[in-house]
């Protein structure tokens, strides 16, 4: 990021710079994290069958596979579904898809995004 750059060395940079460089890095990290889920659950930009942007996600279960749910993107506007993914372990109670790394207040911050190995839905 430019400003961030620009923050380590430069000699003018003041305290609210710093506080600025770190909102917009937090900024970057939560879209790019956003794109990426999407991504991993398959959601299209638009709808294939009409073209409307307004997807919605849509969880249920399969009774073949009790434990996990799914989800899908639904389109709001003439009922199109997407291929649904799994994103929770109900009897785990934990996210197939999950941040790692830790919250801190350094410059520097890993976000990592594990995916658990799981069965796609056919
Ligand atoms: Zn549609």
């Amino acid at each position: 990021m430019d400003i961030s750059n620009w923050l380590t060395h430069s000699k003018s940079a003041t305290w609210t710079d710093a506080e600025m460089a770190q909102s917009l890095n937090q900024h970057a990290i939560g879209m790019a994290t956003s794109s990426i889920i999407r991504e991993l659950r398959q959601v299209p930009p638009e709808c294939p069958n009409c073209g409307s942007p307004h997807l919605e996600p849509e969880h249920g279960e399969n009774n073949e596979a009790p434990g996990v749910l799914w989800e899908r993107p639904r389109c709001a506007h003439c009922g199109w579904g997407g291929r649904p993914v799994p994103i929770l372990d109900l009897e785990e109670g934990q996210p197939i898809i999950t941040r790692e790394g830790e919250e801190s207040d350094e410059c520097t911050r890993e976000a990592v995004i594990r995916v658990r190995a799981a069965k796609v839905w056919d």
